[in-house]
Protein backbone atom coordinates (compact mmCIF):
# COMPACT_ATOMS: atom_id res chain seq x y z
CA UNK A 1 0.00 0.00 0.00
CA UNK A 2 1.11 3.43 -1.00
CA UNK A 3 2.35 5.30 2.22
CA UNK A 4 0.96 8.86 2.94
CA UNK A 5 3.41 11.61 2.91
CA UNK A 6 3.79 11.88 6.47
CA UNK A 7 4.64 7.68 6.66
CA UNK A 8 7.64 8.27 4.51
CA UNK A 9 10.23 8.50 5.98
CA UNK A 10 13.20 10.84 4.74
CA UNK A 11 16.69 9.51 3.53
CA UNK A 12 17.21 10.94 0.29
CA UNK A 13 17.71 14.51 0.04
CA UNK A 14 18.46 16.21 -2.91
CA UNK A 15 19.50 19.77 -2.96
CA UNK A 16 18.63 21.64 -6.41
CA UNK A 17 21.49 24.29 -7.36
CA UNK A 18 25.13 25.04 -6.01
CA UNK A 19 25.38 28.66 -5.23
CA UNK A 20 25.91 30.08 -1.72
CA UNK A 21 22.16 28.65 -0.62
CA UNK A 22 23.45 24.88 -2.04
CA UNK A 23 26.23 24.51 -0.74
CA UNK A 24 25.45 26.12 2.50
CA UNK A 25 22.75 23.78 3.13
CA UNK A 26 24.53 20.83 1.57
CA UNK A 27 27.27 21.66 4.45
CA UNK A 28 24.89 22.19 7.44
CA UNK A 29 22.91 19.30 6.61
CA UNK A 30 25.75 17.32 5.89
CA UNK A 31 27.31 17.72 9.47
CA UNK A 32 24.43 17.12 11.76
CA UNK A 33 22.25 14.36 9.61
CA UNK A 34 24.87 12.93 7.42
CA UNK A 35 25.22 10.16 8.85
CA UNK A 36 21.40 9.78 8.52
CA UNK A 37 20.81 10.76 5.07
CA UNK A 38 21.93 10.29 1.31
CA UNK A 39 22.50 13.95 0.43
CA UNK A 40 23.02 14.56 -3.60
CA UNK A 41 23.65 18.21 -4.94
CA UNK A 42 23.04 18.54 -8.60
CA UNK A 43 24.78 22.24 -10.23
CA UNK A 44 25.22 23.52 -13.73
CA UNK A 45 28.05 25.16 -14.40
CA UNK A 46 26.06 26.56 -17.78
CA UNK A 47 23.96 27.88 -15.78
CA UNK A 48 26.23 29.24 -12.86
CA UNK A 49 24.86 31.06 -9.92
CA UNK A 50 24.38 34.90 -9.26
CA UNK A 51 28.17 35.27 -8.24
CA UNK A 52 27.26 38.37 -5.44
CA UNK A 53 26.45 38.23 -1.93
CA UNK A 54 29.64 39.06 -0.54
CA UNK A 55 28.81 40.66 2.73
CA UNK A 56 27.66 39.65 5.56
CA UNK A 57 26.26 40.30 9.51
CA UNK A 58 28.09 38.83 12.63
CA UNK A 59 25.20 36.12 12.51
CA UNK A 60 27.24 34.45 10.35
CA UNK A 61 29.94 33.26 12.76
CA UNK A 62 26.83 31.20 14.69
CA UNK A 63 26.47 29.08 11.22
CA UNK A 64 30.23 28.68 11.11
CA UNK A 65 30.33 27.62 14.84
CA UNK A 66 27.90 24.66 14.39
CA UNK A 67 29.94 23.56 11.51
CA UNK A 68 32.82 24.02 13.54
CA UNK A 69 34.85 25.53 11.01
CA UNK A 70 38.31 27.51 11.58
CA UNK A 71 37.74 31.19 11.29
CA UNK A 72 41.54 31.59 9.75
CA UNK A 73 41.14 28.71 7.00
CA UNK A 74 37.38 30.30 6.43
CA UNK A 75 39.27 33.74 5.75
CA UNK A 76 42.62 32.41 4.10
CA UNK A 77 40.52 30.47 1.41
CA UNK A 78 37.62 33.03 0.64
CA UNK A 79 40.02 36.38 0.32
CA UNK A 80 37.67 37.59 3.18
CA UNK A 81 37.70 40.87 4.95
CA UNK A 82 36.65 41.76 8.74
CA UNK A 83 33.31 44.22 8.73
CA UNK A 84 32.26 46.08 11.92
CA UNK A 85 29.31 47.60 9.81
CA UNK A 86 27.73 49.54 7.07
CA UNK A 87 28.84 53.29 6.02
CA UNK A 88 25.62 55.10 4.39
CA UNK A 89 26.71 58.09 2.52
CA UNK A 90 24.20 60.33 1.05
CA UNK A 91 20.55 58.45 1.95
CA UNK A 92 19.60 61.06 4.19
CA UNK A 93 21.07 64.07 2.72
CA UNK A 94 23.06 64.48 -0.42
CA UNK A 95 26.85 64.55 1.22
CA UNK A 96 25.69 62.89 4.80
CA UNK A 97 26.94 60.11 6.06
CA UNK A 98 26.43 57.84 9.18
CA UNK A 99 27.31 54.21 10.29
CA UNK A 100 25.08 51.26 11.02
CA UNK A 101 27.75 49.62 13.14
CA UNK A 102 27.50 45.97 14.65
CA UNK A 103 28.59 46.95 17.91
CA UNK A 104 26.36 48.06 21.10
CA UNK A 105 26.02 51.91 21.67
CA UNK A 106 26.63 53.13 25.30
CA UNK A 107 25.59 51.31 28.35
CA UNK A 108 21.69 50.83 28.83
CA UNK A 109 19.52 51.04 32.11
CA UNK A 110 16.50 48.56 32.77
CA UNK A 111 14.18 51.34 32.16
CA UNK A 112 15.62 53.42 29.63
CA UNK A 113 18.02 52.63 26.38
CA UNK A 114 21.52 54.57 26.13
CA UNK A 115 19.57 57.18 23.41
CA UNK A 116 17.47 58.71 26.34
CA UNK A 117 21.04 59.59 28.17
CA UNK A 118 22.41 60.40 24.67
CA UNK A 119 19.43 62.91 23.91
CA UNK A 120 19.33 64.66 27.14
CA UNK A 121 23.17 64.95 27.03
CA UNK A 122 22.65 66.89 23.27
CA UNK A 123 20.44 68.94 24.44
CA UNK A 124 22.01 70.36 27.11
CA UNK A 125 25.79 70.60 25.14
CA UNK A 126 27.18 67.62 26.75
CA UNK A 127 27.29 64.80 24.11
CA UNK A 128 29.41 63.69 20.63
CA UNK A 129 27.93 61.95 17.91
CA UNK A 130 25.67 58.58 18.95
CA UNK A 131 28.28 56.99 17.38
CA UNK A 132 31.14 58.34 19.97
CA UNK A 133 29.61 55.66 22.34
CA UNK A 134 30.42 53.01 20.08
CA UNK A 135 33.39 50.52 19.79
CA UNK A 136 33.25 49.01 16.98
CA UNK A 137 31.78 52.02 15.03
CA UNK A 138 34.89 54.38 16.27
CA UNK A 139 37.27 51.20 15.23
CA UNK A 140 35.65 50.95 11.92
CA UNK A 141 35.82 54.61 11.11
CA UNK A 142 39.87 54.57 11.97
CA UNK A 143 40.35 51.47 9.97
CA UNK A 144 41.44 49.53 12.96
CA UNK A 145 40.53 45.88 13.91
CA UNK A 146 41.75 42.82 16.03
CA UNK A 147 39.93 40.14 18.07
CA UNK A 148 39.47 40.89 21.38
CA UNK A 149 39.16 39.21 24.70
CA UNK A 150 35.34 37.78 25.79
CA UNK A 151 34.01 38.63 22.28
CA UNK A 152 34.84 42.43 22.96
CA UNK A 153 34.28 43.53 19.26
CA UNK A 154 31.22 41.94 17.23
CA UNK A 155 31.75 41.63 13.76
CA UNK A 156 30.79 39.87 10.02
CA UNK A 157 32.81 39.35 7.27
CA UNK A 158 33.08 39.96 3.27
CA UNK A 159 34.10 37.03 1.35
CA UNK A 160 34.55 35.92 -1.86
CA UNK A 161 31.41 34.41 -2.94
CA UNK A 162 32.88 32.01 -5.71
CA UNK A 163 35.28 30.63 -3.35
CA UNK A 164 32.83 30.46 -0.33
CA UNK A 165 30.75 28.09 -2.21
CA UNK A 166 34.43 26.04 -3.14
CA UNK A 167 35.15 26.26 0.15
CA UNK A 168 31.66 24.42 1.69
CA UNK A 169 31.78 21.97 -1.32
CA UNK A 170 35.17 20.69 0.19
CA UNK A 171 33.30 21.13 3.12
CA UNK A 172 30.00 19.05 2.63
CA UNK A 173 32.02 16.69 0.44
CA UNK A 174 34.07 15.38 3.57
CA UNK A 175 30.94 14.79 5.21
CA UNK A 176 29.34 12.50 2.36
CA UNK A 177 27.31 15.27 0.08
CA UNK A 178 27.73 13.86 -3.65
CA UNK A 179 27.86 16.86 -6.23
CA UNK A 180 26.23 15.86 -9.38
CA UNK A 181 26.99 18.09 -12.34
CA UNK A 182 24.36 18.57 -14.83
CA UNK A 183 21.20 20.88 -16.17
CA UNK A 184 17.68 20.07 -14.41
CA UNK A 185 15.30 19.06 -17.45
CA UNK A 186 12.42 18.23 -15.85
CA UNK A 187 11.22 17.66 -12.82
CA UNK A 188 9.01 14.65 -11.98
CA UNK A 189 5.90 14.66 -9.57
CA UNK A 190 4.00 12.24 -8.17
CA UNK A 191 0.64 12.44 -10.00
CA UNK A 192 -1.82 11.76 -6.96
CA UNK A 193 -0.14 13.71 -4.07
CA UNK A 194 1.54 16.42 -6.08
CA UNK A 195 5.30 15.55 -4.16
CA UNK A 196 8.01 15.61 -6.30
CA UNK A 197 9.38 12.27 -6.76
CA UNK A 198 12.69 13.11 -8.96
CA UNK A 199 15.18 15.13 -10.91
CA UNK A 200 15.69 14.02 -14.99
CA UNK A 201 19.05 16.30 -16.00
CA UNK A 202 19.73 16.73 -19.33
CA UNK A 203 22.46 13.67 -19.82
CA UNK A 204 19.29 11.61 -18.86
CA UNK A 205 20.52 10.46 -15.07
CA UNK A 206 17.01 10.74 -12.91
CA UNK A 207 17.86 11.67 -9.12
CA UNK A 208 14.84 10.28 -6.66
CA UNK A 209 14.57 11.88 -3.42
CA UNK A 210 12.53 11.94 -0.21
CA UNK A 211 12.95 15.84 0.07
CA UNK A 212 13.95 18.19 -2.06
CA UNK A 213 15.47 21.57 -1.39
CA UNK A 214 15.38 24.89 -4.41
CA UNK A 215 18.59 26.16 -4.12
CA UNK A 216 18.11 27.33 -7.99
CA UNK A 217 18.20 30.81 -7.35
CA UNK A 218 15.69 33.14 -8.98
CA UNK A 219 14.34 30.52 -11.27
CA UNK A 220 13.08 29.06 -8.10
CA UNK A 221 12.77 25.84 -10.98
CA UNK A 222 11.42 23.36 -7.88
CA UNK A 223 8.64 25.85 -5.83
CA UNK A 224 7.98 28.29 -8.44
CA UNK A 225 7.62 26.48 -11.44
CA UNK A 226 6.68 23.12 -10.34
CA UNK A 227 4.86 23.44 -7.22
CA UNK A 228 3.01 26.23 -8.12
CA UNK A 229 3.64 28.34 -5.04
CA UNK A 230 3.24 32.04 -5.62
CA UNK A 231 5.35 35.18 -4.94
CA UNK A 232 4.47 38.20 -2.86
CA UNK A 233 5.53 41.26 -4.82
CA UNK A 234 6.68 44.12 -2.73
CA UNK A 235 7.72 46.78 -5.29
CA UNK A 236 5.51 48.91 -4.48
CA UNK A 237 7.90 49.52 -1.28
CA UNK A 238 11.19 48.80 -2.60
CA UNK A 239 11.23 50.39 -5.91
CA UNK A 240 14.47 48.34 -7.05
CA UNK A 241 14.36 45.49 -9.53
CA UNK A 242 17.43 45.43 -11.53
CA UNK A 243 21.87 45.52 -10.59
CA UNK A 244 24.82 45.91 -12.09
CA UNK A 245 27.82 44.27 -10.65
CA UNK A 246 31.64 45.23 -11.11
CA UNK A 247 34.57 43.91 -9.97
CA UNK A 248 37.69 45.37 -9.84
CA UNK A 249 41.26 45.62 -8.61
CA UNK A 250 42.02 47.08 -5.07
CA UNK A 251 43.42 50.22 -4.67
CA UNK A 252 44.52 50.80 -1.24
CA UNK A 253 43.93 49.40 2.14
CA UNK A 254 40.74 47.16 2.60
CA UNK A 255 38.43 48.93 5.57
CA UNK A 256 36.28 47.07 7.52
CA UNK A 257 32.99 48.32 6.39
CA UNK A 258 30.38 47.74 3.47
CA UNK A 259 30.11 51.04 1.27
CA UNK A 260 26.17 51.89 0.78
CA UNK A 261 26.62 55.24 -1.27
CA UNK A 262 23.12 56.67 -2.29
CA UNK A 263 22.52 57.72 -6.10
CA UNK A 264 19.95 59.47 -7.96
CA UNK A 265 18.06 56.20 -8.30
CA UNK A 266 19.19 53.31 -6.46
CA UNK A 267 22.55 52.93 -4.59
CA UNK A 268 26.08 51.90 -5.00
CA UNK A 269 27.89 49.07 -3.14
CA UNK A 270 31.42 48.85 -2.52
CA UNK A 271 32.93 45.29 -0.65
CA UNK A 272 36.66 45.47 0.10
CA UNK A 273 38.15 41.92 0.29
CA UNK A 274 41.38 41.04 0.21
CA UNK A 275 42.48 40.78 -3.73
CA UNK A 276 39.73 42.61 -4.70
CA UNK A 277 36.91 45.10 -4.40
CA UNK A 278 33.02 44.13 -5.30
CA UNK A 279 31.15 46.72 -6.71
CA UNK A 280 27.54 46.96 -8.04
CA UNK A 281 24.49 48.92 -8.66
CA UNK A 282 21.25 48.36 -7.43
CA UNK A 283 18.56 50.35 -9.33
CA UNK A 284 14.60 51.07 -9.89
CA UNK A 285 14.11 50.40 -13.76
CA UNK A 286 11.24 52.69 -13.21
CA UNK A 287 13.24 55.01 -12.76
CA UNK A 288 16.22 54.91 -14.77
CA UNK A 289 17.60 52.72 -17.70
CA UNK A 290 20.63 50.09 -17.58
CA UNK A 291 23.47 52.47 -19.73
CA UNK A 292 22.53 55.27 -16.91
CA UNK A 293 22.95 53.07 -14.33
CA UNK A 294 26.26 51.17 -15.86
CA UNK A 295 27.86 54.77 -16.54
CA UNK A 296 27.16 55.96 -12.73
CA UNK A 297 28.86 52.78 -11.44
CA UNK A 298 31.75 53.06 -13.58
CA UNK A 299 32.04 56.71 -12.98
CA UNK A 300 32.13 55.78 -9.25
CA UNK A 301 34.66 52.82 -8.92
CA UNK A 302 38.13 53.16 -7.75
CA UNK A 303 40.44 50.27 -9.08
CA UNK A 304 40.49 48.82 -12.68
CA UNK A 305 37.78 46.99 -13.77
CA UNK A 306 38.20 43.48 -13.72
CA UNK A 307 34.98 42.54 -15.81
CA UNK A 308 32.34 44.26 -17.64
CA UNK A 309 29.15 44.41 -15.96
CA UNK A 310 26.39 42.26 -15.03
CA UNK A 311 22.99 43.07 -15.01
CA UNK A 312 20.96 41.04 -13.08
CA UNK A 313 17.09 41.42 -12.48
CA UNK A 314 15.33 40.68 -9.34
CA UNK A 315 11.70 41.08 -7.74
CA UNK A 316 11.30 42.62 -4.19
CA UNK A 317 9.25 39.99 -2.26
CA UNK A 318 8.74 36.78 -0.66
CA UNK A 319 7.09 33.12 -1.80
CA UNK A 320 3.85 32.78 -0.26
CA UNK A 321 5.06 29.48 1.20
CA UNK A 322 8.56 28.44 1.06
CA UNK A 323 7.88 24.87 2.46
CA UNK A 324 5.11 22.91 0.19
CA UNK A 325 5.07 19.18 -0.16
CA UNK A 326 8.27 17.50 0.19
CA UNK A 327 10.01 20.85 -1.51
CA UNK A 328 11.65 23.46 0.64
CA UNK A 329 13.09 26.65 -1.06
CA UNK A 330 16.00 28.37 0.52
CA UNK A 331 17.92 31.46 -0.31
CA UNK A 332 16.47 33.36 -3.81
CA UNK A 333 14.20 30.53 -4.69
CA UNK A 334 12.44 31.33 -1.27
CA UNK A 335 12.38 35.49 -1.86
CA UNK A 336 14.59 38.26 -2.44
CA UNK A 337 15.20 41.61 0.21
CA UNK A 338 17.82 43.90 -1.70
CA UNK A 339 21.61 43.60 -0.23
CA UNK A 340 21.81 47.00 1.77
CA UNK A 341 21.29 45.27 5.04
CA UNK A 342 23.22 42.21 3.82
CA UNK A 343 20.58 40.30 5.21
CA UNK A 344 20.17 36.94 2.55
CA UNK A 345 22.97 35.07 3.23
CA UNK A 346 21.32 35.46 7.43
CA UNK A 347 17.71 34.42 5.80
CA UNK A 348 19.54 31.31 4.33
CA UNK A 349 21.12 30.15 7.09
CA UNK A 350 17.98 30.73 9.26
CA UNK A 351 16.16 27.86 6.47
CA UNK A 352 18.86 25.51 7.36
CA UNK A 353 18.90 25.92 11.01
CA UNK A 354 15.01 25.85 11.23
CA UNK A 355 14.68 22.99 8.99
CA UNK A 356 17.34 20.85 10.76
CA UNK A 357 14.80 21.60 14.24
CA UNK A 358 11.99 20.39 12.25
CA UNK A 359 13.69 17.58 9.72
CA UNK A 360 11.17 15.09 9.11
CA UNK A 361 13.24 12.09 9.85
CA UNK A 362 9.88 10.43 10.02
CA UNK A 363 7.48 11.74 7.78
CA UNK A 364 6.57 15.34 6.56
CA UNK A 365 4.05 16.45 9.22
CA UNK A 366 1.78 19.08 8.23
CA UNK A 367 2.05 21.20 11.42
CA UNK A 368 6.25 21.31 10.99
CA UNK A 369 4.73 22.71 7.49
CA UNK A 370 2.48 25.28 8.43
CA UNK A 371 4.91 26.53 11.64
CA UNK A 372 8.25 26.78 9.19
CA UNK A 373 6.36 29.23 6.83
CA UNK A 374 4.74 30.87 9.51
CA UNK A 375 8.31 31.59 11.36
CA UNK A 376 9.74 32.42 7.72
CA UNK A 377 7.19 34.82 6.86
CA UNK A 378 7.58 37.11 10.30
CA UNK A 379 11.14 36.55 10.19
CA UNK A 380 11.14 38.53 6.69
CA UNK A 381 8.30 40.97 7.65
CA UNK A 382 10.63 42.62 10.38
CA UNK A 383 13.55 42.90 8.01
CA UNK A 384 11.49 43.94 5.22
CA UNK A 385 10.34 46.73 7.63
CA UNK A 386 13.98 47.56 8.06
CA UNK A 387 15.10 47.96 4.60
CA UNK A 388 11.99 49.93 3.55
CA UNK A 389 13.01 52.43 6.42
CA UNK A 390 15.89 53.35 4.79
CA UNK A 391 14.50 54.81 1.84
CA UNK A 392 11.15 56.51 3.55
CA UNK A 393 12.87 58.37 6.21
CA UNK A 394 14.88 60.41 4.04
CA UNK A 395 15.47 64.56 3.50
CA UNK A 396 16.08 63.57 -0.12
CA UNK A 397 13.57 65.27 -2.68
CA UNK A 398 15.84 65.27 -5.37
CA UNK A 399 14.82 62.70 -8.11
CA UNK A 400 11.36 61.58 -8.54
CA UNK A 401 12.50 58.15 -7.03
CA UNK A 402 13.62 60.01 -3.66
CA UNK A 403 10.55 62.06 -3.80
CA UNK A 404 8.08 58.76 -4.51
CA UNK A 405 10.23 56.89 -1.39
CA UNK A 406 9.56 59.28 1.01
CA UNK A 407 6.17 59.72 -0.13
CA UNK A 408 4.94 56.01 -0.07
CA UNK A 409 2.72 54.90 2.48
CA UNK A 410 4.38 52.19 4.41
CA UNK A 411 3.43 49.09 6.28
CA UNK A 412 1.42 49.94 9.82
CA UNK A 413 4.56 47.55 11.40
CA UNK A 414 6.44 50.24 9.75
CA UNK A 415 4.71 53.20 10.66
CA UNK A 416 4.11 52.55 14.12
CA UNK A 417 7.99 52.26 14.64
CA UNK A 418 8.77 55.55 13.05
CA UNK A 419 6.01 57.38 15.08
CA UNK A 420 7.05 55.86 18.23
CA UNK A 421 10.70 56.59 18.47
CA UNK A 422 10.04 59.97 17.07
CA UNK A 423 7.39 61.11 19.73
CA UNK A 424 9.04 59.34 22.15
CA UNK A 425 12.73 57.81 21.35
CA UNK A 426 11.73 54.51 22.68
CA UNK A 427 12.14 51.29 20.57
CA UNK A 428 11.38 47.92 20.88
CA UNK A 429 12.82 44.69 19.45
CA UNK A 430 10.03 42.17 18.80
CA UNK A 431 11.10 38.51 19.54
CA UNK A 432 13.25 36.64 17.22
CA UNK A 433 13.38 40.00 15.61
CA UNK A 434 17.08 40.11 13.40
CA UNK A 435 17.63 43.63 14.14
CA UNK A 436 18.01 44.46 17.65
CA UNK A 437 17.01 48.03 19.17
CA UNK A 438 20.32 49.39 18.52
CA UNK A 439 20.50 48.56 14.52
CA UNK A 440 16.90 50.78 14.87
CA UNK A 441 18.05 53.43 16.68
CA UNK A 442 21.59 54.14 14.31
CA UNK A 443 19.38 53.54 11.23
CA UNK A 444 16.81 56.21 12.41
CA UNK A 445 18.44 58.61 14.06
CA UNK A 446 20.99 58.20 10.40
CA UNK A 447 18.28 59.16 8.44
CA UNK A 448 17.11 61.96 10.20
CA UNK A 449 14.17 61.16 13.07
CA UNK A 450 15.02 63.29 15.71
CA UNK A 451 13.05 62.22 18.99
CA UNK A 452 10.83 64.87 20.35
CA UNK A 453 11.56 63.71 23.87
CA UNK A 454 13.91 61.53 26.32
CA UNK A 455 12.92 58.94 29.13
CA UNK A 456 12.69 60.62 32.62
CA UNK A 457 15.10 58.46 34.09
CA UNK A 458 17.99 60.20 31.75
CA UNK A 459 16.53 63.72 33.91
CA UNK A 460 17.37 61.94 37.35
CA UNK A 461 21.27 62.49 36.23
CA UNK A 462 22.32 65.81 36.65
CA UNK A 463 24.80 67.76 34.39
CA UNK A 464 28.08 66.99 35.69
CA UNK A 465 27.40 63.39 36.41
CA UNK A 466 25.88 63.18 32.65
CA UNK A 467 29.17 64.67 31.60
CA UNK A 468 31.29 62.37 33.62
CA UNK A 469 29.02 59.73 32.37
CA UNK A 470 29.41 60.26 28.83
CA UNK A 471 33.31 61.47 28.59
CA UNK A 472 34.64 58.72 30.57
CA UNK A 473 32.66 56.62 28.26
CA UNK A 474 33.99 58.03 25.05
CA UNK A 475 37.69 58.34 25.85
CA UNK A 476 37.85 54.69 27.09
CA UNK A 477 36.90 53.59 23.79
CA UNK A 478 39.57 56.19 21.99
CA UNK A 479 42.25 54.36 24.43
CA UNK A 480 40.82 51.44 22.98
CA UNK A 481 40.45 51.79 19.08
CA UNK A 482 44.14 53.55 19.38
CA UNK A 483 45.40 50.56 21.06
CA UNK A 484 44.07 48.55 17.83
CA UNK A 485 46.19 47.21 14.90
CA UNK A 486 45.22 48.47 11.03
CA UNK A 487 42.75 46.34 9.94
CA UNK A 488 44.63 45.36 6.78
CA UNK A 489 47.61 44.68 8.70
CA UNK A 490 45.50 41.93 11.14
CA UNK A 491 43.80 40.42 8.06
CA UNK A 492 47.27 39.83 6.63
CA UNK A 493 48.92 38.11 9.75
CA UNK A 494 46.02 36.95 10.80
CA UNK A 495 45.68 34.56 7.50
CA UNK A 496 49.15 34.21 7.56
CA UNK A 497 48.99 32.34 11.00
CA UNK A 498 51.87 35.19 12.29
P1 LIG B 1 22.33 31.27 -7.15
O1 LIG B 1 23.64 31.77 -6.74
O2 LIG B 1 21.69 31.89 -8.35
O3 LIG B 1 22.47 29.72 -7.38
C1 LIG B 1 21.53 28.97 -8.10
C2 LIG B 1 22.09 27.61 -8.41
O4 LIG B 1 21.09 26.84 -9.04
C3 LIG B 1 23.30 27.64 -9.34
O5 LIG B 1 24.24 26.67 -8.93
C4 LIG B 1 22.70 27.24 -10.67
O6 LIG B 1 23.63 26.64 -11.54
C5 LIG B 1 21.64 26.25 -10.19
N1 LIG B 1 20.58 26.02 -11.16
C6 LIG B 1 19.59 26.87 -11.54
N2 LIG B 1 18.80 26.28 -12.47
C7 LIG B 1 19.29 25.04 -12.66
C8 LIG B 1 18.94 23.95 -13.49
N3 LIG B 1 17.93 24.00 -14.36
N4 LIG B 1 19.69 22.84 -13.41
C9 LIG B 1 20.74 22.73 -12.57
N5 LIG B 1 21.12 23.72 -11.76
C10 LIG B 1 20.41 24.87 -11.81
N6 LIG B 1 23.34 38.57 0.10
C11 LIG B 1 24.05 38.90 1.20
O7 LIG B 1 23.87 38.27 2.25
N7 LIG B 1 24.94 39.93 1.16
C12 LIG B 1 25.12 40.69 0.06
O8 LIG B 1 25.96 41.57 0.06
C13 LIG B 1 24.33 40.40 -1.08
N8 LIG B 1 24.43 41.15 -2.21
C14 LIG B 1 23.61 40.87 -3.28
C15 LIG B 1 23.61 41.72 -4.40
C16 LIG B 1 22.72 41.49 -5.44
C17 LIG B 1 22.69 42.43 -6.60
C18 LIG B 1 21.88 40.35 -5.42
C19 LIG B 1 20.96 40.06 -6.56
C20 LIG B 1 21.90 39.50 -4.33
C21 LIG B 1 22.74 39.76 -3.26
N9 LIG B 1 22.73 38.95 -2.12
C22 LIG B 1 23.45 39.30 -1.03
C23 LIG B 1 21.97 37.72 -2.12
C24 LIG B 1 22.95 36.54 -2.36
O9 LIG B 1 23.64 36.76 -3.56
C25 LIG B 1 22.19 35.23 -2.41
O10 LIG B 1 21.40 35.09 -1.27
C26 LIG B 1 23.15 34.08 -2.45
O11 LIG B 1 24.12 34.23 -3.44
C27 LIG B 1 22.41 32.78 -2.66
O12 LIG B 1 21.99 32.63 -3.97
P2 LIG B 1 21.37 31.24 -4.39
O13 LIG B 1 22.34 30.16 -4.05
O14 LIG B 1 20.00 31.17 -3.84
O15 LIG B 1 21.22 31.37 -5.98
Amino acid sequence: MEQTRAQRPIRKVVIAGGGTAGWMVAAGLSKSLGKLLDIKLIESDEIGTVGVGEATIPTLMNFHHLLEIDEREFMAETMATFKLGISFENWRNVGEDYIHSFGTTGTDHWTAGFQHFWHKGRERGLAGDYGDYCLELKASLHNRFAHLPKNGMNYAYHMDAGRYAKFLRRFSERYGVQRVEGKIAEVRKDLICGDIRALRLDSGVELEGDLFIDCTGFRALLIGETMGVGYEDWSHWLFNDSAAALQTKSVGDAIPLTRSIARESGWQWRIPLQHRVGNGIVYSSRYTDDDTAIRTLQANVEGEPLMTPRIIRFKPGQRQQTWKGNCVAIGLASGFLEPIESTSIHLIQRGIIRLMQMFPTDGISQADVDEYNKQAETEIHHIRDFIILHYHVTNRRDTPYWRDAASMPVPASLRHRIDLFRETGRVFRIPNELFAENSWIQVMLGQGIHPRQHHQTADLMGDDELAHFLGSMATSIERTVAQLPSHQQYVQQYCAGT
